[in-house]
């Protein structure tokens, strides 16, 4: 800014004193100029008083011209032609009738010009007079009004101008230095409040900037608004980034976004916690563990499992072009659900195959006739037997699974009458082990759920409560009503120890394994009434003391 307002100074300041300089050497010129004619006039005024009656020739020319110190003079008749001339002989002059002078001369008297002269060579001023009298010639005739011309040395235009040229260098230079001391300052003084203002732009902040001076407030009106909308900007770009690192933070997954192990480019904090990462530091497990740096060798996208910490977790490798992506994905869960579906499976085949092989075997001695006559209706007995258990544990496995199935709606089902109904069912086997039963039973107590599923609960918890009880012992079943209904059924068998109590709801546990299938019992009862219990949202809890009995208590609490 500042170079251009002085380059424009100086470039306006050479221009306007070269003008000047030409303007100078015009009016000098045509001065000179006029000067020149003035004192041809004079001499002419001499010329008029003393020589006008000298005859026209060459030879008066010469000696007015030595007269005049060396003005060429030069006689013409009325129509133009010399007749005598100083500088070249008359005779060898053509018409001077065209020329400038002569004719202004013959116009009003007299005449001036200035011009280059073809017979000279040089600027010339010309002066003319024409009078009226008769004038001598040479050879003794008279002309009748005759023109005398006298012509100078002019100083050219040129020669004006060079003349003056070292002065214009000189000042010129001057010039220049005035110039740019004066634009200098001047610019300094212009751009001062351009200046300030750019200053407390700069350093303004969220303040707006004020300027005094009208031609400026535009500008500063600007800077406030751009001002503003970058702070608007800003304070986005902020808010997003911050929503993006709350977002970031707070997934269950880990990120990390790397170039390489020494170069990461984001983590989150899930990811540093389980990668155990500090700032600024490769990422341990991408160069001490051998699958993931030959992964990260390959660029190739992998996944592989780790257990870090207390859990299982995935970590999914993708590459791209500008950067990697680590994503860790806690696995504990659908791990733990793949082995439970793998022992699930080998539970099932294990329980199957036991009454499967005893009715093969039994089959096989019929087949070969290795069975005794008497002893057959015993084998027969024991190849049923062992095909109700294997269609028990089907019904059971049935059963167990449903339940996930299960979606229809609950309605209000009376606890207290499906209590009153079933008991009715356990009479044989209460009987057969004379185990003294008791219901205590609040007037009629509702719960939200379906009748078969409570039936499928009372089932489980009084069978396994007379199974496990001991001859003679006793049963009771309790149900209380109010805010939280709660059922309990207690027994005074055999008891589980504190070890087992925590596991008897796994699937296919059971404590004694010689008893399996004695009875139906395969380890599933327990594990539906947990099911049934937790899709409910009720609160099962089990209390028992070895060689005592045991409580199993459900707290029908109501869903949120
Ligand atoms: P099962 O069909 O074998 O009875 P459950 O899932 O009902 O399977 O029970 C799992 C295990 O818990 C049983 O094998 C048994 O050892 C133990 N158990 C269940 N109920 C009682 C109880 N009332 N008294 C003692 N042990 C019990």
């Amino acid at each position: 800014m500042r170079k251009r307002i002085l380059l424009v100074t100086l470039l306006v300041s050479v221009l306007g004193l070269v003008l000047l300089t030409l303007l100078f050497s015009g009016m000098s010129y045509s001065r000179s100029a006029q000067a020149a004619s003035g004192q041809l006039s004079v001499l002419m005024d001499m010329y008029a008083a003393d020589h006008i009656s000298a005859p026209l020739s060459d030879e008066t020319a010469q000696a007015l011209s030595a007269e005049m110190g060396g003005t060429r003079v030069t006689f013409l008749l009325a129509d133009g032609t010399p007749v005598g001339d100083s500088e070249v002989p008359a005779a060898q002059l053509s018409s001077h009738a065209g020329r400038e002078e002569v004719q202004a001369a013959l116009r009003q008297g007299e005449g001036t010009a200035v011009r280059r002269s073809a017979t000279l060579g040089k600027e010339l001023v010309y002066y003319c007079r024409y009078f009226s009298q008769q004038g001598v010639l040479e050879g003794g005739g008279a002309a009748e009004g005759f023109l005398v011309r006298f012509s100078g040395e002019a100083s050219s235009f040129f020669g004006v101008f060079t003349q003056a040229l070292p002065t214009l260098i000189w000042l010129l230079l001057l010039d220049l230095l005035i110039c740019l001391f004066v634009a200098w300052i001047a610019t300094s003084f212009i751009l001062q409040p351009v200046e300030r203002l750019t200053q407390a732009a700069a350093t303004a902040g969220n303040k707006p900037v004020r300027t005094e001076y009208p031609e400026l407030m535009p500008i500063a009106k600007m800077m406030n608004e751009m001002n503003a909308e970058i702070g608007a900007q800003m304070a986005k770009m902020q808010e997003d980034h911050r929503m993006e690192k709350l977002v970031l933070n707070s997934m269950e997954h880990g990120i990390v976004i790397f170039r390489s192990e020494q170069d990461v480019l984001l983590i989150n904090k899930p990811a540093m916690r389980l990668l155990d990462y500090e700032k600024n530091e490769p990422i341990a497990c991408f160069t001490q563990d051998g699958e993931i740096a030959s992964i990260l060798a390959a660029g190739e996208p992998a996944t592989v499992n780790r257990r870090l910490g207390e859990r299982e977790y995935s970590l999914r490798f993708t590459f791209g072009d500008r950067a990697n992506v680590l994503l860790i994905t806690d696995v504990t869960e659908l791990m733990a659900a793949a082995r439970s579906k793998n022992d699930f499976i080998a539970n099932v085949t294990h329980e199957m195959n036991t009454p499967l092989t005893s009715i093969r075997g039994f089959a096989e001695l019929i087949g070969a006739g290795a069975i005794p006559p008497e002893k057959l209706p015993s084998v027969a007995d024991t190849i049923i037997r062992q095909s109700d258990r294997l269609s028990n544990l089907i019904r059971s496995i049935i059963n167990f699974s449903a339940i996930d199935a299960d979606d229809l709606p609950d309605y209000e089902v009376d606890l207290s009458e499906v209590l009153r109904e079933t008991a009715v069912n356990f009479e044989p086997s209460l009987r057969q082990k004379d185990i003294a039963f008791t219901l205590e039973v609040e007037g009629s107590v509702k719960v939200l759920s379906r009748r078969e599923r409570l039936v499928e609960i009372v089932n489980n918890l009084v069978s396994n409560g007379i199974r496990y009880n001991k001859e003679g012992g006793r049963l009771q079943v309790k149900l209380t009503g109010g805010e939280e209904p709660a059922l309990s059924v207690s027994d005074t068998g055999i008891g589980i120890s504190k070890e087992n109590q925590s596991r008897i709801f796994d699937r296919f546990y059971t404590v004694d394994k010689s008893h399996n299938g004695a009875g139906g019992g395969f380890g599933l009862g327990l594990a539906t009434v947990k099911k049934l219990c937790r899709r409910a949202g009720w609160k099962l809890s089990v209390e028992s003391e070895e060689g005592v009995g045991t409580t199993f208590t459900i707290r029908f609490c109501k869903k949120k």
